[in-house]
C-alpha cells in the first residue's frame, strides 16, 4: 500500500519545497537565546546536518532581530546555508518593518494570528507582516497553537454556538475556532496581495485526538501545503511515541507536508534528537528515507549472549557514522536494508527479506552465522570477529551495488 497525499499547493521556502508534488520536509527549531548569534549559528548547523532541512528561530525582540543577518552569515560560512525561519509572536509586525536586513534575510515568518494585537490592531498588525512578506517575496507560516488561540474570535463562536437549540461542545467550537483563525488569516493575506503558494498553514494542539479533529478538517477545507506538528510533545520516550502516535495517523492519510517533532530535550541532550524522531517517523511510513534500516530481532530465551545486540548497535552506528560520506559516493544507499537476527527461528527467513542479513546462532545451535545477501545465502562466519567481518561484507556489498 502507497500513501496518497492530500493535494496541496506547493510554497518555497528558500529552495526548499513544501507540498503534495514534494517529498516532506523535515524541520526543527533552535533553543538558544537568538541574540547569540554564534551559539544560534551553531546549533542550526548541528541540526541542519542532522537532516533538519530547515530551521525556526525565536525573533522576539530588536537585538535578536539585529542577530539575523550574521547568523545567516555564520551558517553560510560553516557550509550549511539551511533556510531560515523567524518566529514571531506580539511583535513581529515593529520588528520586519524595523529591521529590514533581519526581514530580507529571513526565509519565512511565522506568524501566530493569536499573537498579532486584539480589536482592530490584529487586522492593521496582521496586514503589516503580509506587506513585508509581499516586499521580501517571502512565505509566511500562519500558526495557530491553542495555547494562544485567538480568544476574540473563539469567544464570538462560543457566544453564537450558546444561543443555538442545540449546542455543540466546547471542544467542536475550539476545533472551529482554531480552523477559522488559520482560514480568516490566509484570506486576509491572500486579500492583501499574498499568493496562495507563499502560504503554509497548520494547527498545532498538545495531543493525538485533537490534532487529528482538527488538521483533518483543515486539510478538507484548504489546499494550502500544511506544517504538522504536535506542539509541547514533551520528554524522552513519552515525547517521541506521542509525535509518532499523532503525526502517523494523518502522514498515513496523506495529511502533512513538512513536520516538526516538538520534543522537550532532556537538560544537555542534543536539540538533535527532535529531527532524528522526525525522520524516523517518516521512514517508518515508507514515506522518506534518511538512512539504511536495520532490522534487528528483540531477542529471547534462545540467545545465548548480548553479542548480536551489539552487533546490531555496531552495525547501526557504523552506518550512521558512514552515511555522511556514503550520501554523496551512493546514491540510493539510504534505500539499503540491513538485518541482524539471534537465531535460526525468524534468522534465515528475515535475512533474506534484507540486501544483506545475517542470522547469530541461538542456544544450542551451531556456534555458526549464515549471511544472505539478496534473498541468497553466501557465506557462513564463525570465531571471535563475526561483526568486524559483517561489516566488511556490507561495505562490500554496498560498493558493488551502489556505486
Ligand atoms: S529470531 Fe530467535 S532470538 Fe530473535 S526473538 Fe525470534 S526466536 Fe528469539
Amino acid at each position: 500500500m502507497t500513501i496518497t497525499r492530500q493535494n496541496t499547493l506547493t510554497t518555497f521556502v528558500a529552495d526548499v519545497a513544501i507540498g503534495s508534488q514534494h517529498p516532506i520536509v523535515v524541520q526543527s527549531m533552535t533553543n538558544t537565546d537568538t541574540v547569540d548569534a554564534k551559539a544560534t549559528a551553531l546549533q542550526i548547523v548541528q541540526l541542519a546536518r542532522a537532516g533538519s532541512e530547515i530551521v525556526r528561530i525565536t525573533v522576539n525582540n530588536a537585538d535578536a532581530a539585529k542577530a539575523v543577518t550574521e547568523i545567516k552569515e555564520r551558517i553560510a560560512d560553516m557550509g550549511y546555508p539551511v533556510p531560515i525561519v523567524g518566529d514571531f509572536h506580539y511583535n513581529g509586525h515593529i520588528l520586519l518593518n524595523d529591521f529590514p536586513k533581519a526581514a530580507q534575510a529571513l526565509d519565512k515568518y511565522r506568524i501566530n494570528p493569536g499573537n498579532v494585537g486584539a480589536g482592530k490592531y490584529h487586522n492593521d498588525n496582521f496586514i503589516k507582516m503580509i506587506d513585508v512578506a509581499k516586499e521580501y517575496d517571502k512565505a509566511i507560516r500562519i500558526g495557530v497553537n491553542w495555547g494562544s488561540l485567538d480568544q476574540q474570535l473563539l469567544t464570538k463562536l462560543m457566544d453564537e454556538n450558546a444561543a443555538l437549540i442545540e449546542p455543540k461542545s466546547a471542544k467542536s467550537v475550539m476545533y472551529e475556532a482554531m480552523i477559522q483563525s488559520v482560514l480568516l488569516s490566509a484570506e486576509l493575506a491572500e486579500d492583501n496581495g499574498l499568493s496562495a503558494n507563499k502560504i503554509i498553514v497548520s494547527a498545532k494542539v498538545s495531543n493525538a485526538i485533537d490534532l487529528w479533529a482538527v488538521n483533518r478538517e483543515l486539510s478538507k477545507r484548504s489546499n494550502y501545503s500544511l506544517h504538522l506538528g504536535l506542539t509541547e510533545a514533551g520528554m524522552g520516550v513519552k515525547g517521541a511515541v506521542s509525535s509518532a502516535a499523532a503525526l502517523s495517523a494523518l502522514l498515513a492519510e496523506g495529511i502533512g507536508d513538512t513536520i516538526r517533532v516538538s520534543l522537550t530535550p532532556e537538560p544537555n541532550a542534543a536539540r538533535e534528537k527532535e529531527v532524528e524522531i522526525a525522520q524516523e517517523i517518516l521512514a517508518a511510513l515508507d514515506l522518506r528515507k534518511f538512512n539504511p534500516t536495520v532490522t534487528a530481532c528483540p531477542g529471547c530465551g534462545r540467545t545465548t549472549s548480548i553479542l548480536f545486540q551489539e552487533m546490531a548497535q555496531d552495525i547501526q552506528s557504523y552506518l550512521k557514522v558512514q552515511m555522511p560520506v556514503w550520501k554523496d559516493k551512493y546514491v540510493g544507499i539510504e534505500e539499503l536494508k540491513v538485518a541482524v537476527m539471534g537465531c535460526i527461528v525468524n534468522g534465515p527467513g528475515e535475512s533474506k527479506h534484507a540486501d544483506i542479513g545475517i542470522s547469530l546462532p541461538g542456544n544450542g545451535e551451531n556456534p555458526k552465522a549464515p549471511v544472505y545477501q539478496d534473498g541468497q545465502f553466501v557465506k557462513t562466519l564463525e570465531g571471535n570477529n563475526i561483526a568486524a567481518e559483517f561489516n566488511k561484507m556490507i561495505e562490500e556489498y554496498i560498493e558493488a551495488r551502489y556505486s
